[in-house]
């Protein structure tokens, strides 16, 4: 069976954001296809890109109606963050989850955090860039990266962000690598200079984006070699 990302994006997320993060899954699924003529033909993993949708039939009225119920029903209005555990728990066990098993990566304009709500009103100062279920979901935020002044330096913190997450989704680094990694909750993270690398700070994302420049493509070799392995095993998958 092949695979499927959905792309979806809050309301306030502007054209130009959703065009670069939808850029930035492509571009890596297509470099990693092109490795795989079969592949490239016929893709094992398959974007579908829902942006910020809702079912019209029942806006406002019963849940997972859109892309903004998430949003709502996880966002906490004293922090004004979505607390990202509670989202990825809505995404999780949205119903389509069981009739079409799907991978979800999110882009929202709303702050977010990775603690529970107590925690996080413990560390008013503390926020997230993205948060995710390793080989299931995650959800990143622009809210942080509007600060950057220019258009260019926006568009690589995005992207970087995005190459993050999309590895996340695939479950790169995978549990069993046991070297120069390093466990973050839920998360497996690449300690190789590697866009698998956690930036916790829109800071260490500009200093990770500075370390990485010129590096061409965004992966290590370890995290490369389980990215084709993934593709290899959707291929089989699917044939
Ligand atoms: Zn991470
Ligand atoms: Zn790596």
């Amino acid at each position: 069976m092949t695979i499927s990302i959905s792309l979806t994006w809050s309301a306030g997320v502007t054209d130009w954001e959703s065009e670069v993060f939808s850029r930035a899954v492509h571009q890596i699924l297509h470099w990693l296809f092109f490795r795989h003529p079969d592949s490239f033909f016929d893709p094992p993993i398959r974007v579908e890109t829902f942006g910020n949708w809702e079912i019209p039939a029942i806006a406002g009225r019963e849940p997972h109606w859109g892309t903004q119920w998430y949003v709502d029903s996880s966002y906490d209005r004293e922090l004004r963050r979505v607390i990202a555990p509670v989202y990825l728990e809505l995404v999780r066990r949205a119903p389509w989850q069981e009739t079409a098993p799907h991978l979800d990566l999110t882009l929202l304009d709303e702050d977010l955090t990775d603690f529970p709500a107590p925690m996080a009103r413990q560390r008013p100062d503390h926020y997230s860039l993205g948060t995710s279920y390793p080989g299931q979901a995650a959800v990143m935020s622009v809210f942080r990266l509007r600060l950057l002044a220019e258009d260019l330096a926006r568009a690589r913190a995005l992207t970087r962000l995005v190459y993050h997450h999309l590895g996340h989704i695939l479950a790169i680094p995978p549990f069993g690598r046991k070297e120069r990694v390093r466990r973050r909750g839920l998360e497996m993270h690449c300690t190789n200079r590697c866009a698998m690398r956690h930036p916790q700070t829109v800071a260490q994302l500009l200093a990770y984006i500075d370390d990485e420049a010129g590096m061409g493509w965004p992966f290590c070799p370890e995290c490369t070699s389980a990215l084709h392995s993934v593709i290899i095993a959707q291929s089989g998958n699917w044939n």
